[in-house]
Formats: C-alpha cells, structure tokens, sequence
C-alpha cells in the first residue's frame, strides 16, 4: 500500500510557519507512514524566516521543503489592508504551486514511488489553493492557525454576506455567531471584517467562503478548552467539513528572534530565577504590538504603581527612550524592561505569575499551556475575538481591554490607573477564580496531546482519512 503524502502550503508569516511546521511534525510523529512536503511562499515582510523555516525542516527526515521562487509584492497601496495584500500576494503564488504540484504528481505516478499525494493542507490565507489542488483531483484541508470560535466567524460571514451584501458596521447589533454561546458584540470582530473601503471584508469573505469546500480543518484547539465551539462543528454535516481539535500546537523552543540579545537574556533568567514564585507580571505584545509614545507612559506609570515585580517586552527598543524620566532607576531591581523575549521559555518560568497580553493564538495557548493567567489586552487582527471568548464565553482570563484597536485604530489610551488596577487583580489574589480554571486547563492540555488524548484521538482520525483518499 502506499504512503500518505501531504503538500503543506502556510502563510508566509511567523506565527502561521512555525505553528504549521510544528503540526507536521505531530503527524509525523503519529503515524511513520505519514510524508510532508511543504511548498514555501517567500515571506514579504520578514527576511529572517525563510532560513528559520529551513532549519526546522532540517531535522525532519520525512518532510521535503521546496522553496517557490520570488514574485513581485502587490502595490504598495493595497497595504491599505494587510488582509487585502496578503491574499493577492498569495495568490500571484497559484501558477508556481501549480507547476510544482504538476512534477509531484508525475513523480509519484511513476512506479518507483511508494509515495501517494493525499491532499494539501493550506494556511487560512491560502484557501485560494482549493483550486489548484481541485485541478489535480486532490482534496484540500486546512489548518487552522487560529481556535474553533474564530472558525465560528467564518461559517457565518458568507451566509451573512449572501443576505446583506455588505460589510459589518460598528452600528449593527450584536451578531449571533455559530460556536458562540453568547452575542458577540461587532466592536470585537477583527477591523479587516468592518473594512469595506481598503479591501479587507472583501478578502475575509472570499476566504471564508471556501471553507465549506475543505475536506477537513483541523483546528489548534483542544475540546476541553472550548467545548461548546468544538461539539458544534465537529459533528459535521453531509455537506460540509470534518472539524478537528488538534491542538494545542505549540513549539516549545519557542519563536527565535535575530534581535535576541542572548546575553542580555541570560541575565534576566538570572533576575527571574531569585524571584519567588509567581511574583512577576509578564508584558508582551506579540510580534508586531506596539504603542505611541503616551501609551507606553501610561504602561510604565500603572505597573510602577502596582508596587508587583515586572518583565516588560518593550518594542521596538527605541520605545524605551519613551519611559518616564526616572522609570528605570526607581524600579531597578523590581522590574526588568527588555525587547524581544523567549516567551515560551518565560511563561514557563516558576516566577511568573501573569501575563498582560495582546491575546494573540499562540501566545493564549502558551500561556494555558504553562498555566499563566492573563489579562486582555488586545490589539490587530482576531484579537480582540479572542479575548471576548477568553473572558466572556470561558472565564480563562482577566478582562483589561476587549475591543482597543492599534495600528490606527480606534485604540483610546487606557490610563495608567486601569492597569495598575488590573495588574492588583491578577497579581494580588483578586483573579483567583481565573487563576484555578487555567491551572485546570494546563493540566487539560497537556492530557489532550497525549496518547489517549482527544487531540491525539483526532490526529489519528485525520490520518485515516489520509489513507482513505489515496486508497
Ligand atoms: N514571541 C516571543 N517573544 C516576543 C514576542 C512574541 O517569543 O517577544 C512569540 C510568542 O511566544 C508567540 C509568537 O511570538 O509564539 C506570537 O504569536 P501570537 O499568535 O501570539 O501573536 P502574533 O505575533 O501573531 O500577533
């Protein structure tokens, strides 16, 4: 019988790369049958990952990285809307992964191989593959960087579309979302899907609406953490996708950085290692959070007043010459201000005890994953989607922020006396309901990826299912 052969194409961004990656080598640690070959869009925004993405794939013996060549970036002004752009960059992709996808194919049909293709696993972003895959006879799936809430806005956005034919408006009422067991307020959906002018609604729905075409999406979640999403979808239906928990997917070396100071580092671990346990808040913003100038005042003035110990990832480091005249003298030995950070690596230290966070995927899962409680701070994409569910649909975290927009957005200034009272709450006992449930998620968790868990139960569906469509 023949090998399962998947063609991986992710989103050439770094959240969306290394999540997909670390996927693959969950299946391939699953099942030894299983072959990965991943086509690699050049990413526009970020010269380090390309070669990041070559040394992860290195160790794998299974997996083939093929490289697509370079095309032209989009007009700049499509930058309008980062959603828009990424989209059409993509899919200036689609005559490459059809010639490539076209030499695959004839390789393995020879007799030699002992490989058969069973379907390509596409980023979100690159749903417009479908067709691609399509023209070969092969399924597609996705893999679904983001939880089963945000797949819940999926399902709903072309229905909506197909009767209103219009973008969502701050104006409209709340929305009843599949997966949701509450109304979810339109001030948190993600700004590309309140966007009609820059071309970010436009390109949401278009992505949306093929994922009803998709075989399977497999989903970086687990059921414990969102029942009530996960049982909605996963029951499927005759006409659309098997959905499948297959998280948490997390790389537990954690995202590199080139700007890493590694020295530098090593002595904050030494600070953060004579800490007592749980006695320092975390800040850290993501891969692209950042504030203007009064903003990271008001951070610095809410956490010095807190009187709690801090590790605060600041960038860029020009920022820092933005902190209060002083800031850094009067905290010296009670908090450490620092750019990029392992986080993996800090979440799992013994003496954080919360974390302030832009609520991004991977950084909720990590910090399930180590069981740090958070407060909400959230600032692009699905991100304040996912801290409404955080807070409002599960009791998993602290409420600071649920709809301030950066990036230009409608971002107000949260004064320092809001984080200084958050900070209090989570760092002085006053989270401690919040704080039981993501101990409790922890230990969910790490249950669900191991065998007999309900994510390694679903990663050995999915991989039937491989093997029922090349059979
Ligand atoms: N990250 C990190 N150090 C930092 C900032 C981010 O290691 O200083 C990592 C973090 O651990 C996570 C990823 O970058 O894995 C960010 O992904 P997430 O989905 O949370 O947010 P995004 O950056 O995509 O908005």
């Amino acid at each position: 019988m023949k090998k399962p052969e998947l063609i991986f194409i992710p989103a050439p961004g770094v959240g969306h790369v290394i999540s997909a990656l670390e996927f693959a080598a969950r299946l391939l640690g699953h099942d030894p049958r299983v072959y990965i070959t991943v086509l690699a869009i050049k990413a526009p925004f970020n010269s380090h990952l390309d070669a990041y993405t070559k040394s992860l794939v290195a160790s794998q013996p299974r997996v083939t990285l093929i490289d697509l060549p370079h095309v032209d970036l989009p007009p700049p002004e499509l930058l309008r809307s980062v959603e828009h752009y990424f989209t059409v960059y993509i899919e200036s992709y689609i005559p490459h992964v059809q010639r490539v996808v076209g030499e695959i194919q004839r390789s393995r049909a020879g007799s030699g191989s002992d490989r058969s293709v069973a379907g390509f696993v596409l980023d979100f972003f690159c749903t417009s593959m479908m067709d691609v895959a399509a023209g070969f006879s092969l399924p597609s799936y996705i893999y679904l960087t983001s939880n089963a809430h945000f797949l819940g806005l999926m399902f709903h956005l072309p229905a909506r579309h197909d009767q209103v034919g219009r973008e969502v408006r701050l104006s409209d009422p709340d929305l009843p979302l599949p997966g949701f067991t509450n109304p979810v307020p339109v001030s948190v959906l993600p700004s590309a899907v309140l966007d009609g002018e820059a071309g970010g609604y436009a390109a949401y729905v278009k992505l949306a609406r093929r994922f009803r075409d998709a075989r399977g999406i497999m989903v970086n979640t687990f059921k414990e953490l969102e029942p009530f999403a996960v049982s909605s979808f996963s029951r499927g239906s005759s006409d659309g996708p098997a959905v499948y928990a297959v998280g948490p997917v997390i790389d537990p070396k954690g995202v590199p950085d080139p700007s890493l100071d590694r020295a530098h580092w090593e002595k904050i671990r030494e600070w953060l290692d004579e800490q007592p346990p749980s006695s320092v808040v975390f800040l850290c913003f993501g891969s692209m959070g950042r504030f203007d100038a009064d903003q990271v005042k008001e951070i610095a003035a809410g956490i010095e007043r807190s009187g709690h110990k801090f590790l605060w990832s600041l960038r860029p480091e020009s920022c820092q010459e933005q902190l209060p005249d002083g800031f850094l003298e009067r905290t010296r030995g009670r908090g450490v201000v620092c750019g990029w950070t392992p986080q993996v690596e800090v979440l799992g230290h013994a003496a954080i005890g919360g974390f302030v966070s832009h609520c991004g995927w991977n950084s909720i899962l990590e910090s399930l994953w180590h069981g740090v409680p958070i407060v909400t701070w959230p600032i692009y994409a699905e991100q304040q989607l996912n801290a409404f569910m955080m807070v409002k649909e599960l009791g998993l975290a602290e409420e600071l922020r649920l709809d301030y927009k950066g990036h230009g957005g409608c971002g107000h200034l949260v004064p320092a006396e809001e984080i200084e009272r958050a900070v209090e709450r989570l760092m002085g006992g006053g989270a401690a309901a919040t704080r039981k449930k993501v101990k409790e998620m922890k230990e969910a968790a790490r249950k669900a990826v191991k065998e007999g868990g309900s994510s390694y139960h679903s990663i050995g569906r999915l991989i039937q299912d491989f093997i029922k469509s090349i059979e």
